[in-house]
C-alpha cells in the first residue's frame, strides 16, 4: 500500500484545508502549535465550530448525525486538523461512549445522549480505572447495588482524565460480587452532579491538572442509566477500549511534531552548523520519520480493513505501541535539541498568562514538561507491557 490518495480524496483534503483556514481561530492555533495549555472553553469553542460544520461525528454513521466519511477521509481530516494546529475533539464522548451507546444503548439513551455528544453540551469522562484495578481492570471493586429503581454506587475511580470538566461519567461497576470477575460488571452512565461524588485533582509531574480521583459515596443512579444488560458490561467495556487504542496512534499529531522538531533542530547550532546537519542527530530524526511513515501506512491499512477485530486484535496493539513510542521519542529529541534550555518550567507562560516565557526562549519553555507528560502515553489505554502480552498471545501464539 502506498500513500497515493485518489483525486476525490485530494479534493476532500482541499475542502478540509479551506474550512480550517477560514474557521480555526488564530489564538487556538497559536496555543496548539506552541505547546501551550488549553482551557475547557478553548476545547469547547473548537468543538462547537466543527459541530456547526457537521463534522464532529467524523467516525459516526450518518443515521446518528455523523459524516459517514470513509476511513481514508477520516484519516485525512484528522491529519489536516493536526497539521493546522486545531485542538483535539475530546475522545470521551465521540470515540468512547458514543460508539458504545450506538451499539448497545436503548433508543432513549441514543436519543438523549448522541445529539448532546455531537453538540458538546455534555462533557464525558471515563470511570474505568481504580486504585487496585488498572491493567487488571476486571478486578474493579466499585459496587452498584440495585434498590428499587436505582443503583446505589460506592467506590473510587482514579486517573480520570479531565474529570474536573465533566458533567457525565461512563463507569464500570460491580453488580454481582459473586460471579467470576468479568461476568459481574455493568456499564453505568452517571451524572457527575449527583450528591456523593467528589472529584479530587492529581497534579502531574509537569504541574498540569489533567487527571483526578473520583470518590463515589452512596451515589443514587437511576436504573435507566444502565447500558445494555446488567452484568454484561465487560463486553461493552472491551468494545470501547478497542476504539480508544486505535485513536491513540496519533499519526497526524506526530507528523506535526516531527516538522516542529526539524525546525527546532535547524534553529539550534553546534560548532557553527545547524543541529539537524549533525549526522548523529540527523540519523535519530530520520529513524523516527521512517517509523512514523510505517505507522501511517499501517494505520491506513487497519482503518480501511473490514476485519471484525480491527479495533481489538493485534493490529490495535501494534498501533498503540508504535504510535506512543514515536510520540515519546519525538518529545525526547526535542529536549535533546535544546539541551538545558528545556529545563525551566514557566507555568504562567504555558497557561497563557504571559505572552513570552521569562526563560531563554518560548520554543524551549514547554519541552521538558511535555517530555515528562508524554510518558503517560505508554500507560493509558492499556500499557505497552500489556499490549506486548496481547501480541505474544494472539499474534505469536506464545
Ligand atoms: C495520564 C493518564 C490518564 C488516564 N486516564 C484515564 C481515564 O480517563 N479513565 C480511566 O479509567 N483510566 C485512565 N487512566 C488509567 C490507565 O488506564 C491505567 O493507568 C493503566 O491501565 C495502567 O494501570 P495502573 O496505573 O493501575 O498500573 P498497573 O496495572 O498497576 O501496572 C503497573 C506496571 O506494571 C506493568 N504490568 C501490569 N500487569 C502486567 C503484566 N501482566 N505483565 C507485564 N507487565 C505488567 C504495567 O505495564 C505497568 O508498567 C489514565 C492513566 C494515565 C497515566
Amino acid at each position: 500500500m502506498d500513500l497515493n490518495y485518489s483525486a476525490e480524496d485530494e479534493q476532500f483534503r482541499d475542502t478540509v484545508r479551506a474550512f480550517l483556514d477560514a474557521k480555526l481561530p488564530d489564538d487556538l492555533r497559536h496555543k496548539v502549535l506552541n505547546h501551550l495549555r488549553l482551557s475547557k472553553e478553548d476545547f469547547l469553542r473548537w468543538h462547537r465550530i466543527v459541530h456547526e460544520q457537521g463534522w464532529v461525528g467524523a467516525s459516526w454513521p450518518k443515521e446518528y448525525g455523523g459524516t459517514g466519511w470513509s476511513a481514508v477521509q477520516q484519516h485525512i481530516f484528522a491529519e489536516e486538523c493536526a497539521a493546522a494546529g486545531a485542538p483535539i475533539i475530546q475522545p470521551f464522548g465521540i470515540s468512547m461512549v458514543g460508539p458504545v451507546i450506538m451499539a448497545f444503548g436503548n433508543e432513549q439513551q441514543k436519543a438523549r445522549h448522541l445529539p448532546r455528544i455531537l453538540s458538546g453540551e455534555d462533557w464525558w469522562c471515563q470511570g474505568y480505572s481504580e486504585p487496585g484495578a488498572g491493567s487488571d481492570l476486571a478486578s474493579l471493586k466499585t459496587r452498584a447495588e440495585r434498590q428499587g429503581d436505582h443503583y446505589i454506587v460506592n467506590g473510587q475511580k482514579t486517573w480520570t482524565t479531565l474529570g474536573q470538566h465533566a458533567n457525565l461519567m461512563f463507569c464500570l461497576v460491580r453488580t454481582d460480587p459473586d460471579a467470576p470477575k468479568q461476568r459481574g460488571i455493568s456499564f453505568l452512565l452517571i451524572d457527575m452532579n449527583t450528591p456523593g461524588i467528589t472529584v479530587r485533582p492529581i497534579i502531574m509531574v509537569d504541574g498540569e491538572h489533567e487527571v483526578n480521583e473520583v470518590f463515589l459515596e452512596d451515589v443514587k443512579v437511576p436504573v435507566e442509566n444502565l447500558v445494555g444488560e446488567e452484568n454484561k458490561g465487560w463486553t461493552y467495556a472491551k468494545y470501547l477500549l478497542g476504539h480508544e487504542r486505535t485513536s491513540i496512534a496519533a499519526v497526524g499529531r506526530s507528523k506535526r511534531e516531527l516538522a516542529y522538531l526539524k525546525r527546532l533542530a535547524m534553529s539550534r547550532h553546534q560548532n557553527g552548523r545547524p543541529l539537524l546537519e549533525n549526522p548523529l542527530f540527523a540519523a535519530r530524526v530520520a529513524q523516527i520519520e521512517i517509523d512514523l511513515m510505517a505507522l501511517e501506512l499501517m494505520a491506513l491499512e487497519v482503518l480501511s480493513s473490514d476485519a471484525d477485530d480491527k479495533n481489538t486484535g493485534p493490529d490495535a496493539s501494534i498501533l498503540k505501541i508504535k504510535g506512543t513510542d514515536i510520540q515519546m521519542g519525538l518529545t525526547e529529541l526535542m529536549v535533546d535539541a535544546v539541551g538545558p534550555y528545556a529545563a525551566p518550567s514557566d507555568l504562567a507562560y504555558l497557561e497563557g498568562e504571559r505572552e513570552h516565557s521569562i526563560f531563554f526562549d518560548d520554543d524551549a519553555a514547554p519541552l521538558a514538561g511535555q517530555y515528562f507528560n508524554y510518558r503517560k502515553t505508554a500507560i493509558y489505554g492499556g500499557s505497552t507491557e500489556i499490549q506486548k502480552n496481547i501480541l505474544s498471545r494472539i499474534a505469536l501464539g506464545l
